[in-house]
């Protein structure tokens, strides 16, 4: 049961993600009421539909807090549009194209009083918190990340994802990020090779080094051109076995052994995450992944590989 009044949400952006987990997600959730959509083409069945969160804004003042899941390069202005009404901001991640415009939000939201919560939705993938605390309880030697798969099944007719500011193979890599920065200790990149194809203007694949604060590599292989099957993997070489987290952190695994495994609930645990920061009128922004990303395009080396076509 849920005690409060539901809260009155609208989504802006009417997508792939949008379709496939937040509607499904809010449907299930007693705390939240989805009064309205905004997106240029896209609309949801049941509820008032705004080609643009202007428009949203104007005509729909019940609406309490926006769900932003367009493209990144479009999402600073319209979460600024929503913090300026007064509005709650759950924004997709990555949340925004660039550093420095989501330090501004967040300015922006603590001085209107209202909750904005960057949202990494596979840092609550089920084995996440078992990695955490296996790697806290260890002495890590070396980690990896393997995260390839293949652009085609994943993100067909995306053409938002190759323009400047849609991240290119980072728009995945950026979840294995969200996941890292939770259960490794704080690194930075030492070298980046970002391969981009001849007719792009975003990356298709990268490699990135890491070394923690203490010394310890992290060798990181973004690929886009990945058939067959998929790898998400983060492993871990430590004094207490091989930890293979799989799966975009659905499994984990020590020396073979399964220790801790389940079935998809992120945007389920991200909706109630949201709801407990807006009663609690706290925001949660963290940037860490952006940062290495932004970091990985201010320290990488451009090499520019074979054309592709969808
Ligand atoms: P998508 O299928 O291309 O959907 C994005 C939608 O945003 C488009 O359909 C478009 O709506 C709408 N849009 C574009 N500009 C807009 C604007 N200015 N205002 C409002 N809506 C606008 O992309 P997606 O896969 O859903 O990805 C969107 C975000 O979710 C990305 O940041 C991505 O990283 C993240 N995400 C995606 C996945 C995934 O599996 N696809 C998973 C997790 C997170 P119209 O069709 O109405 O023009």
């Amino acid at each position: 049961m849920t005690a409060a009044r539901p809260i009155n949400i609208a989504i802006v952006g009417v997508g792939k993600i949008a379709r496939d987990q937040h509607l499904p997600a809010l449907a299930r959730d007693e705390d939240y009421k989805l009064v309205a959509a905004a997106s240029p083409h896209g609309k949801v069945d049941g509820v008032a539909n705004y080609p643009a969160i202007e428009t949203l804004l104007a005509a729909a003042p019940e609406i309490e807090a926006v769900s932003l899941c367009m493209p990144p390069q479009f999402r600073h202005d319209a979460a600024r549009a929503a913090i300026l009404a007064g509005k709650h901001v759950f924004l997709e991640k990555p949340p925004g194209a660039t550093v420095s415009e989501v330090e501004q939000l967040k300015a922006l939201a603590n001085g209107k009083g209202v909750t904005l919560f960057a949202s990494w939705h596979s840092r609550y993938a089920p084995a996440v918190e078992a990695a955490r605390a296996f790697l806290a309880s260890a002495r890590i030697k070396t980690a990896a990340i393997n995260w390839k798969e293949d652009v085609r099944r994943w993100h067909p007719n995306q053409d938002w994802i190759w323009q400047p500011g849609g991240f290119g193979v980072f728009d995945p890599g950026i979840n294995a990020l969200s996941i890292a920065t939770h259960i490794l200790p704080p690194m930075f990149i030492t070298a980046a090779t970002l391969d981009f194809p001849e007719n792009r203007c975003a990356p298709i694949a990268a490699q990135v080094s890491f070394r923690t604060d203490t010394g310890i590599p992290v060798a990181v292989d973004f690929d886009w051109r990945q058939t067959g099957p998929q790898s998400w993997d983060i492993l871990a070489e430590t004094d207490k076995g091989s930890m293979v987290l799989s799966a975009g952190g659905s499994r984990l695994a020590v020396d073979g052994k399964v220790l801790q495994e389940g079935p998809d609930t992120e945007y389920p645990t991200l909706y109630r995450r949201f709801s407990k920061l807006v009663r609690s009128h706290e925001s949660d922004v963290d940037l860490a992944p952006l940062q290495h990303v932004a970091d990985a395009f201010m320290l990488g080396k451009r090499n520019v590989v074979e054309a592709f076509f969808d």
